[in-house]
């Protein structure tokens, strides 16, 4: 390859040039907050957990900083939020730092967004509405960015309202139909189901529905598009979020919990989860175990 490169026709290499090396420590010994279990105020971020990757280090260095922050803060005025985890729905700085406490990580971790089950609904479109309420309780951001995402998911709202009602009929819309090469209606239809097929957007009805503010019609074309998709992983992930409501108490003991597995004892010791949902995704704990353990809590 380096004698494809002008000049380098003749180049020979002599050494390998690219070696890293540098100290970790294991991320099953931080808690999603990111500080560590071991030492209290202390936190971890970034290479140093285990990660390889600028928005790694970065998506955990935010995450350490404003729980430290709010360490620090909660000191001085007591009753304000303890703690800050997003789960996996919420974003994937949420997924990176749940696999990073709930997997035993062999190689340097990178984030791989293909691979993330709730991806349909973390969208880089819908970002502001998933996150920045808790820039804005956090002190993070300005409430005037968030009141603008608050106007917009209003107005989208109400549009979508609009589109899902209002009933189309053929002598309207099946000259609009025709000219997109899209099929014609008989039956009368709401202009959101005609949305779905994949050679109609919004500007194609203008006539009918009059303009769209470019951010408004994005978001609506999304919505129609993926409608029964978003829906379906919506119930998913609020099934999946019963489970991660459900606390486990810092310093919980196991060794009362009847019916465990040894080796489900061994890895909850080692990886002291926070909620039962995180306990479920430990590789090696069994679902029978889950069992128990939700039955030990109820308790
Ligand atoms: C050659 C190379 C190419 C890369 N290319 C990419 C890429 O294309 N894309 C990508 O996403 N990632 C890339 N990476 C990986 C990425 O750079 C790292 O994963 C990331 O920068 C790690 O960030 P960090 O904050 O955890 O650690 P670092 O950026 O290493 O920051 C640690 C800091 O701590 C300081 N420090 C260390 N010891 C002490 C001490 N005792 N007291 C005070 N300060 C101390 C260090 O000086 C350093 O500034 C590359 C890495 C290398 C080496």
């Amino acid at each position: 390859m380096l004698h494809t490169i002008s000049g380098l026709e003749e180049v020979s290499i002599l050494k390998p040039g690219y070696g890293i090396e540098y100290d970790f420590i294991y991320p099953y010994q931080v808690y999603p907050t990111l500080e560590s279990k071991l030492v209290k105020n202390l936190w971890f971020a970034g290479q140093l957990l285990g990660t390889s990757g600028y928005e790694e280090a970065a998506a955990q260095g935010i995450i350490a900083g404003i729980n430290a922050g709010l360490r620090v803060q909660n000191s001085k005025f007591k009753g304000s939020r303890v703690q800050f985890v997003l789960g996996r729905q919420e974003g994937y700085i949420g997924v990176l730092i749940d696999d990073l406490v709930t997997r035993e990580i062999s190689e340097p971790y990178r984030m791989f967004t293909s691979r993330v089950e709730h991806r349909l609904i973390l969208r880089q479109d819908n970002a502001g509405e998933r996150l920045m309420k808790y820039g804005v309780e956090l002190g993070l951001v300005d409430y005037s960015y968030y009141a603008g995402v608050e106007k917009l998911k209003s107005e989208v709202q109400d549009r979508l309202k609009e589109l899902k009602s209002h009933k189309v009929y053929s002598e309207d819309i099946n000259s609009i139909l025709e000219s997109h090469n899209s099929s014609l209606i008989s039956q009368p239809t709401t202009i959101f189901h005609l949305l779905k097929r994949p050679e109609l957007d919004l500007q194609a009805f203008e006539s009918i529905v009059g303009r769209f503010d470019s951010a408004v019609r994005t978001q609506i074309e999304i919505q129609a598009k993926y409608d029964g998709y978003i829906e379906r992983e919506e119930a998913l992930v609020k099934r999946v979020k019963e489970l991660e409501d459900y606390k486990i108490p810092i310093g919980f003991d196991y060794s009362g919990v009847k019916g465990l597995s040894r080796e489900s004892l061994e890895k909850l010791y080692r990886f002291r989860p926070l909620s039962v949902g995180q306990a479920s995704r430990i590789a090696g704990v069994r679902f029978s175990d889950i069992t128990c353990l939700l039955i030990a809590l109820k308790k």
